[in-house]
């Protein structure tokens, strides 16, 4: 067990560190990150930070020593540094896992290979290979590249045959996976964690919207029926078992119209679905995650009331600083922000949460507080 007063390295220094930070540090830990990059949404509220390449595996060695255990916050993380940290200290969840999850081709493979609901997948390496992908596959369908997306990025929506010879040229000669295109109903997610004694809890079925491919609102809990909703959960936790995950996972599935679910990814720590955990339950995904690794008892994922929460990209500062009062000035809605100084179209640079009796509420609330913020200060 790693007790309160004990050092967590964390690869990565966005927000999603931060706010595992904060919780580490609430508890009594001290938190030390490690990334390229200086001045961090994650360094601002760590205890030490590091700024150093992922392949300087003497400054990754350096760092393990000093810590009682690593964990990560994003999923590129190269294999070599997980492997070195891994040389001095448990690196929970372990290595093998970002290995699996970093590319999609390895991710969809696995989760076939043991039965886990997936859309139909090809790998394509040429442009022959897309050819026979999509004769097999029909149309629409999506080119995604292997490794490195997210947010949509690296990705083509093939419609018809003409869509082919661009799509082909937009992954720029990388591996790529297609996809048979999901008319889904809605996406959701199941954020869950285990623990390294095999317990397991999880937060029930989120909601998720997306705007360009980007999360823009998550609700909880999500409009399915119990049974689905229990198999989504189900699936969580055979898969948590599956890969002997220790951490916080989520699982994001689409809900097809004839009520099936398909995972669309993993991600192999908390995610931006699960940042409502933070104001509406007992214990927060980063808390379980702070508990998963260190080998403490899982807490209770009980949500207070319904939530929702609002995405806050770049764009909001296109015409200056949002008007935070105006949101504020509704007593629940809570402003998340992430010390990021750079305020870039697309880019996540905060978040909003309200809570209320019905997540519709709470979702309209949140729009509403996130609309707020562009009226006249
Ligand atoms: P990803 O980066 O793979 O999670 O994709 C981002 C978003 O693109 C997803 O949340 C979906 O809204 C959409 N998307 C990805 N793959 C598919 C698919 N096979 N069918 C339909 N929509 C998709």
């Amino acid at each position: 067990m790693i007790l309160p007063g004990s050092t967590i390295g964390v690869f990565g220094s966005g927000q999603l560190g931060r706010m595992f930070a904060i919780e580490a540090r609430k508890m009594g830990y001290r938190v030390h990150t490690f990334s390229p990059e200086g001045d961090t949404p994650t360094g601002q509220v760590a205890d030490f930070e590091t700024t150093a390449d992922y392949d300087d595996l003497d400054a990754v060695r350096k760092f393990a020593k000093g810590v009682d255990v690593v964990t990560f916050e994003f999923e590129n993380v190269p294999s070599a540094a997980t492997d070195a940290a891994a040389e001095f200290v448990a690196v929970r969840p372990h290595g093998e896992i970002l290995h699996i999850t970093q590319n999609r081709l390895r991710e969809k493979a696995y989760l076939s290979s043991n039965c886990f609901p997936v859309a139909p997948f090809r790998h394509i390496t040429t442009c022959e290979n897309l050819d026979t992908g999509v004769a097999e596959l029909g149309f629409p369908c999506v080119l995604k590249t292997a490794g490195f997306g997210y947010d949509g990025k690296g990705q083509a929506k093939v419609g018809s045959a003409g869509d082919l010879g661009a799509a082909f040229e937009s992954m720029g000669g990388r591996e790529s996976i297609l996809e048979a295109f999901v008319d889904f109903a809605k996406e959701v997610s199941v954020v869950c964690a285990r623990g390294v004694d095999g317990s397991f809890a999880h937060y029930g079925v989120i909601e998720n919207e997306h705007q360009n491919h980007i999360l823009d609102v998550s609700f909880s809990p999500a409009n399915m029926s119990e049974k689905l909703a229990a198999e989504a959960t189900d699936i969580a936790r055979s898969l948590a078992e599956k890969l002997d995950y220790v951490g916080t996972l989520c699982v994001e599935f689409f809900v097809t119209r004839d009520d099936r679910l398909l995972i669309n990814e993993l991600a192999p720590r908390p995610h931006n679905s699960g940042h409502l955990t933070f104001d509406a339950c007992v214990t927060s995904q980063f808390e379980q995650q702070v508990r998963a690794i260190c080998g403490l008892p899982l807490g209770s994922t009980e949500f207070h009331k319904s939530v929702a929460m609002a995405n806050l990209l770049g764009d909001l500062w296109a015409n200056g600083e949002p008007n935070w009062s105006a949101a504020l000035a509704m007593p629940a809605v809570k402003l998340h922000l992430y010390g990021k100084t750079d305020p870039r179209p697309g880019r996540k640079m905060g978040h909003l949460t309200t809570t209320a009796a019905t997540p519709q509420e709470a979702a309209r609330i949140a729009r509403e507080a996130r609309s707020s913020l562009g009226s006249a200060r």
